[in-house]
């Protein structure tokens, strides 16, 4: 298990990999974790010069035995399953209620969250209808969410991409391009997309300020999203040497552990309003 504070999540567990050895326990476990609710969603802060101006979904399994799991130990079975979409469905839900709640709680000061969507999901002809589904019961305002996609799930169809993502910002709810840099993102494409942020994959923070490759790819990003007139935040910020690189290269909104864990729905609420 990680090391860490109280909102650590066990990333690796050899008596886990004892007994949830197989895919299939993994499954069948999963499939009782929706229907038991055990499945919990996580708030990290997303913060420009000190304000909170958001917040990312981020999913754990509160599992009766081994505690909290981390999504990278059941992320990928769920989308080999295909319940990948009934999870994300359930994240996306609990996440417009909270930013209904925020909305209400914070006005225009509330923070925007953001929700991940994996390529299953993205693909999935519910997928539309079930985000104008949570939409439409929480009440929230559409602009308060955003919606995570990674360029690998957008590229491989751009065209059907471009017309889901197309749908999807007709309901009125921001579109980020989640871990840029590590796919095979190109200009061409990224002018065609209807995104309104890239978010700088975490790889490319973790060795700024001194690793002069990653300095010019981040430069070089930021400046790409300047011409496109697109938002940027950086993610994996854990130092304030990495945040001083960024904010004079103009990367002004960030999320990392420098400015907070990912954290239960009433740890984050309590940051509202405190800066
Ligand atoms: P991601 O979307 O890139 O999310 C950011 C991950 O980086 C999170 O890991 C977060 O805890 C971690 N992180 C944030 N700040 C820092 C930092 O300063 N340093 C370091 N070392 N790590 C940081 P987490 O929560 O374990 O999630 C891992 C991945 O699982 C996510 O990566 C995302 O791809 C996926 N995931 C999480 N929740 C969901 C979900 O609801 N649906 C889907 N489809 N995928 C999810
Ligand atoms: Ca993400
Ligand atoms: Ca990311
Ligand atoms: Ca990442």
């Amino acid at each position: 298990a990680k090391a860490g504070g109280r909102n650590a999540v066990c990333t690796f567990d050899p008596q886990m990999q004892a007994s949830l050895s197989t895919r299939a326990d993994v499954e069948s476990e999963l499939r009782a974790a929706l229907r038991d609710d055990q499945l919990r969603v996580y708030f990290q802060p997303q913060v420009q010069g000190g304000r909170l101006i958001g917040a990312e979904a981020l999913v754990r399994w509160e599992h009766p035995q081994r505690g909290l799991v981390g999504p990278a130990e059941f992320i990928p079975v769920a989308e080999e399953s295909g319940l990948i979409v009934p999870i994300g469905e359930r994240v996306l839900e609990v996440a417009c209620i909270w930013a209904q709640r925020w909305q209400v709680l914070g006005g225009a000061q509330a923070p925007v969250v953001a929700v991940n969507v994996s390529a299953r999901q993205f693909r999935a002809a519910t997928f539309v209808p079930s985000v104008a589904a949570a939409l439409a019961q929480s009440g929230v305002d559409p602009g308060r969410i955003k919606l995570e996609l990674t360029e690998t799930v957008v590229l491989e169809n751009v065209d059907d991409s471009i017309a889901r993502m197309q749908a999807l910002k007709a309901l009125g709810v921001g579109l980020s391009m989640d871990d840029f840099g590590t796919g095979y993102s190109s200009l061409t494409y990224l002018k065609r997309l209807p995104v309104d942020q890239i978010k700088i994959d975490r790889s490319f923070v973790r060795d700024l300020p001194d690793d002069q490759n990653d300095a010019v790819i981040v430069r070089a990003i930021i400046a790409m999203a300047a011409s496109l007139g697109l938002e940027v935040l950086a993610e994996g910020v854990e130092t304030s040497a990495q945040q001083a690189f960024l904010e004079a290269a103009g990367c002004v909104r960030m999320q990392g552990y420098l400015h907070g864990r990912p954290m239960p729905p009433e740890a984050l609420e309590a940051l509202l309003g405190s800066d």
